[in-house]
């Protein structure tokens, strides 16, 4: 059992919207492909990743270092001890071999991009959902329902209150409980005008979390949070700069609600600096960790032991990125949800055709491997990588 070949593909994930930091007009994605030599059902395992939006496809990396390092590897070397499936982490070690500790950079969006890929070509090959591996794996009961909720509420160019209000509308009718909005790149003034117009929208219907992208110093996140706490939001979501531990613990003491933060943090040791440092609260707080983002499955489950050592659970971690993948840690290691884009990052994020919102939650269908299969443009553009 061995992998042949590892593809790239960069691709373009545009998108005329943006937030308190940047804006989406040349956001790309890299679409790996990890072909293997096991044949399943008469076919060819191939497993598939890619990215989550927000930093740029990593081809350069990918191509320069890690899909060598797999493919050079001894292949015996890149299997389990039963020798029936590709061990996803030996080819983590293999992958991470002469790699530096510390400045995790953009490697670790690389290294997790691949990440996804091989578990999901371990999971075709076991010929089960990941889900129901993980849990499995874990000893413990995979429940298939996950929440979601729908992220957007971007200021796009030229929109008034009017669009914002539709748009949360349209997520609302869709079935979601949760919607949320950017925050920080207007005045105070103008986002306390936009946040008013969404709660009169969604009433009683649902509820709002806000977004700030890491825009804010400790005297704006101040002002904010005592505007916001007017409020019963969701989540106050990424206020300082995600390395800026300490503004994130001075927020405790003017802000009582729910925060959250993480999806900038990629590694452990930046997920146990957080919980050490960042004051954040076990009981009401949000963690936010993406591990197509932060060198994948087989780190994310360290960051979940981190977690466990540091007294939280893994319910309070409902991931960035809106992808099939954190659905599946979600539903098989028993996360709090997942973030969707109902309308946006097509037709990376979202769900399998026929998977419907009801009442804030998905149904896991029963698809082997991470279940692209069963979402049929997104399939449709892997197939065209592996052919
Ligand atoms: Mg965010």
């Amino acid at each position: 059992m061995r992998i042949v070949d590892i593809r790239e593909n960069t691709k373009s994930i545009s998108s005329p919207i943006r937030n308190a930091y940047i804006d989406f007009s040349r956001m790309t994605a890299s679409l790996v492909a990890v072909v293997t030599d096991v044949d399943r059902d008469g076919r060819r395992v191939v497993g598939y990743g890619f990215n989550s939006n927000g930093r740029y496809g990593q081809g350069g990396l990918i191509r320069e270092r890690f899909r060598s390092r797999i493919l050079e590897a001894d292949p015996e070397s890149l299997v389990n001890d039963a020798g029936d499936n590709l061990d996803p982490h030996r080819i983590w070690d293999a992958m991470m071999k002469n790699e530096k500790p510390g400045g995790h950079g953009e490697r670790s969006v690389a290294v997790g991009t691949l990440d996804m890929a091989i578990w999901d070509a371990v999971a075709k090959i076991a010929g089960k959902p990941l889900f129901r591996l993980l849990a499995e794996m874990k000893g413990v009961e995979a429940d298939p329902r996950v929440f979601v909720y729908a992220a957007g509420g971007y200021y796009y160019p030229g929109r008034d209150n009017t669009a914002l209000r539709r748009e949360m509308r349209g997520y609302v009718d869709r079935g979601y409980t949760v919607v949320k909005m950017k925050i920080g790149g207007a005045s105070i003034d103008e986002d306390r005008r936009r946040i008013e117009a969404v709660l009169e929208e969604i009433g009683s219907e649902a509820q709002l979390a806000v977004d700030a992208n890491g825009r804010f110093d400790l005297e704006t996140a101040i002002a904010y949070a005592k505007m916001l706490r007017n409020y019963s939001l969701f989540w106050y979501e990424e206020i300082g700069d995600p390395l800026d531990y300490q503004l994130q613990a001075a927020m405790a003491e003017f802000y009582p609600g729910p925060m959250a933060t993480g999806e900038n943090l990629f590694s452990h040791q930046d997920a146990r600096n957080l919980l050490r440092y960042g004051g954040m609260r076990p009981d009401r707080d949000w963690l936010q960790f993406d591990c197509a983002l932060s060198y994948g499955l087989v780190e994310y489950l360290r960051t979940l032991d981190v977690l466990e050592q540091s007294g939280w659970s893994p319910s309070r971690c409902i991931p960035h990125g809106g992808h099939q993948m954190s659905l599946n840690i979600a539903a098989g290691l028993g996360l709090g949800g997942n973030e969707s884009y109902p309308d946006l990052f097509q037709p990376y994020g979202g769900f399998p055709d026929g998977v419907k919102v009801d009442n804030g939650h998905i149904t896991m269908p029963d698809l082997p491997g991470i279940g692209f299969e069963g979402k049929s443009d997104l399939i449709s553009v892997m197939h065209d990588l592996a052919a």
